[in-house]
């Protein structure tokens, strides 16, 4: 029986094994600033593999980049996230503690007060007499803090220069000569994975909100005349959207894609990415349905930089309702035209007779809330102990090879079984403990398969393979192992059906 499920059996887990903890740990903690272990590096791969594997193949003309993670000022100037992208805050006049102000009053008034004024969010304060959460002092007008790190740069700080807050630049500034590159083609789509940072006033959440995080976005630029098409929009007009709108927030609804178009006034070549994203979500990640949902973000709450704003949100039972993990953003041409304005370089492009300046959609994921989305939906209590029932494919761990005794020719039999499997998976080998203990041990850490080499192997050269989720053992010859795997990984056949069981609990 799965019992409930919170932040701190989370927590507790991701140290013990090896996921993630609060970096400088020796130092006491770097608030916002979360270490990987071995575990949470192998499950990001697994994330990030899956992440390009779906998104890039989508279209012929969807590429990955890797630009640099420090910009010169320039940039953020053009882009406007030296001028807008600012977070509220107010101060304790008591202790001095500083709060992110509508988070703090969403928090009092259980209502979302994201973009609302400095203004208006004071006024609330006042109206509500919401107080210091630490000390109970009276709070301080709201002010604004730019979220971007600043850095100096040569040994004369002769630039100013910033951490990027979101990986999207990149693609941007690049995008005329990738363009050119790739012989002058739209829809082109320009991937990156890697660091963001924003100077977060709160932290909270483990890996929700930090101060350096992962994301993986995907910049796809196209005609904005032919935005209410999409070439493979037959594919996915009947499939069922689920979201909640600004009309409806206490609702979630599902519409087919050609309803969305109808009814919600969505482009179709916006609705084809939101399905594509909740297909990744629903297939991929195996996110159960009624966990997942799009939300449309009003006028107040849309970044600065979006004409179209939809979050994707999962329901996280250890953090108490939805959470944003992602989002489907319209940015038409702000970003581009903001490029060319500053840098007076064109980025304008001929295309089917005409010049246009190229929008953007954007499809903007954060690494961190997917994986911590990924260990709350994998987390289970049962067996008298923790196992993380990760989707096969998305274990961080593939396989564990286990020697049944550490003799009999076991030990060097298993290795050579572990050699073989490396080709193709992320092997772990463990001779240490009873079996018992080595099962539960990789039960804990997700492993989705056990490979156990025991005296009938020394004889036939087969093995039991065992599944991490039902405990369930079957007889495979060594040599049919690999491709036992292979199906497996991709549920193309029933467990039992892929060898003689010889174990069921
Ligand atoms: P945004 O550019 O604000 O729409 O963010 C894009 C995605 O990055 C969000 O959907 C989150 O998944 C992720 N993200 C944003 N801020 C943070 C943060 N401080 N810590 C971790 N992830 C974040």
């Amino acid at each position: 029986m799965t019992k409930k499920i919170t932040i701190e059996k989370i927590e507790e887990l991701a140290k013990r094994r090896g996921f993630f903890w609060q970096s400088s740990e020796i130092y006491g903690g770097f608030s916002g600033f979360y270490d990987y272990g071995h575990l949470g590096f192998l499950l990001k791969n697994k994330f990030e593999n899956a992440w390009r594997n779906f998104f890039l193949s989508l279209d012929d003309m969807f590429y990955e980049i890797f630009p640099t993670n420090i910009m010169p000022e320039q940039v953020f100037q053009a882009s406007g996230h030296l001028k807008s992208f600012q977070d509220p805050l107010c101060k304790c006049k008591k202790c001095g503690n500083i709060e992110r102000a509508d988070h703090l009053v969403e928090e009092q008034l259980k209502e979302s007060f994201e973009g609302m004024s400095p203004k208006d969010l004071t006024e609330l304060i006042i109206k509500h007499d919401i107080r210091c959460p630490k000390c109970g002092g009276k709070l301080s007008e709201v002010g604004e803090l730019n979220m971007m790190f600043p850095l100096d740069i040569g040994a004369d700080s002769e630039s100013r220069a910033y951490l990027r807050p979101e990986t999207a630049q990149g693609a941007y500034i690049n995008f005329k000569r990738m363009f050119e590159i790739l012989r002058k083609k739209i829809p082109l789509g320009l991937a990156i994975i890697g660091k963001a940072y924003r100077n977060e006033v709160s932290p909270r959440q483990l890996l929700i909100r930090t101060r350096e995080f992962s994301q993986a976005e995907l910049q796809i630029f196209f005609d904005p005349d032919k935005i209410n098409e999409h070439p493979k929009w037959d594919e996915v007009k009947d499939y069922k959207l689920r979201l909640t709108t600004t009309k409806d927030r206490k609702n979630i609804i599902e519409i087919s894609c050609e309803d969305a178009n109808k009814k919600l006034s969505l482009p179709k070549f916006y609705i084809y990415y939101m399905a594509k994203v909740q297909q990744f979500y629903l297939n991929v990640m195996q996110i159960p349905k009624e966990i997942f949902r799009f939300k449309e973000l009003s006028e107040e709450e849309k970044a600065f930089y979006n004409k179209y704003h939809w979050d994707i949100e999962l329901d996280l039972a250890s953090l108490g309702g939805f959470k944003e993990v992602a989002g489907i953003h319209y940015r038409t041409d702000h970003d581009l035209s903001g490029h060319q304005k500053i840098s007076r370089e064109s980025m304008s492009i001929s295309i089917d007779g005409k010049k246009i300046i190229p929008h953007v959609i954007e499809l903007s994921f954060g690494i961190d809330r997917n994986l911590y989305a990924l260990l709350e939906m994998a987390y289970s209590e049962e067996r008298d102990q923790t196992i993380l029932k990760f989707p096969r494919s998305l274990s961080p761990v593939d396989v564990v090879v286990l020697p049944l005794v550490k003799k009999d020719g076991m030990p060097k039999k298993a290795r050579e079984v572990q050699d073989m499997l490396k080709q193709d998976f992320v092997v772990f080998y463990d001779e240490s403990g009873s079996i018992g203990r080595r099962y539960a041990r990789e039960d804990e850490r997700g492993t989705a398969f056990a490979v156990t080499v025991d005296s009938q192997t020394m004889q036939d050269d087969t093995v039991t393979l065992r599944d991490r989720d039902t405990t369930v053992q079957i007889r495979v010859a060594i040599k049919d192992l690999i491709e036992t795997i292979n199906k497996l990984m991709r549920y193309e056949i029933d467990f039992e059906k892929a060898g003689k069981v010889v174990y069921e609990p």
